[in-house]
């Protein structure tokens, strides 16, 4: 893992944050696609999917930490009634500050996270996005309210049934094209699907419409 040199002990406190950017705009993927959001990128990731569309955020050197307070300040001047922590892997870092705020001011909180690290912070929604070089901690599947796989290949949709397995039977499951491979995953996870309707299909609806 990359070394975070600056305000270790505020960002071990949550009131600091490596912020990557943050923006309001419409979730592109998963259960709560279409839905307006304000989008909290943090910065620091060692998980290193190959195909990851993020790798900028991977060095929380290259992301000064920023004030909580600043953040959801930002956040209160749009009209966002939800917001989505993503990265980079978010849960490397104490964030019940941040959603104890985005609460307070009845912003909803969702997290997307691959659950390899112990869960912080308050969720009124959690996006587990497994990854097999770290799977998840045993305890992220009875709390996940999502369970998004990404599927390069046709073997990821055995690694999708290995995680299915561990969700409660209220966790939407859904299966989504990783980006490069979408022509050709797409028809594969579209029949699939169709044969294990306990699936859905999350299609990356921000990228079609070239937002962020
Ligand atoms: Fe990128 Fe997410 Fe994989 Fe980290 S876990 S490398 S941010 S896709």
């Amino acid at each position: 893992m990359f070394e975070i040199e600056n305000n270790m002990d505020l960002l071990e406190n949550g009131n600091l944050l490596p912020l990557v950017e943050d923006f309001y705009t419409i979730q592109g993927e998963g259960f709560h696609s279409g839905k307006p959001a304000y989008f909290i990128r943090l910065g620091g990731c060692d998980i290193c999917c190959r195909w990851c569309d993020a790798k900028f955020t991977w060095n929380p050197k290259n992301h000064p930490p920023v004030e909580v307070r600043k953040i959801v300040e930002r956040a209160l001047s749009f009209p966002a009634k939800a917001a989505v922590i993503t990265g980079g892997e978010p849960t490397l870092y104490p964030l019940e500050i941040l959603c104890k705020e985005l609460k307070y001011h009845n912003i909803q909180t969702f997290i997307e996270t691959s659950g390899a690290y112990p869960l912080t912070g308050i969720w009124d929604w959690i996006c587990l996005s497994p990854k097999y070089q770290q799977p998840p901690l045993a305890e992220i599947f009875p709390i996940a309210n999502e369970l998004k796989v990404i599927v390069e290949k046709i073997d990821d949709l055995d690694w999708a049934e290995e995680n299915a397995a561990k969700v409660s039977k209220d966790c939407m499951l859904f299966l989504q094209s990783e980006w490069s491979k979408y022509n050709e995953i797409t028809p594969i996870i579209v029949e699939y699907a169709k044969q294990n309707p306990k699936w859905n299909i999350s299609i990356q609806i921000h990228k079609f419409m070239n937002i962020p």
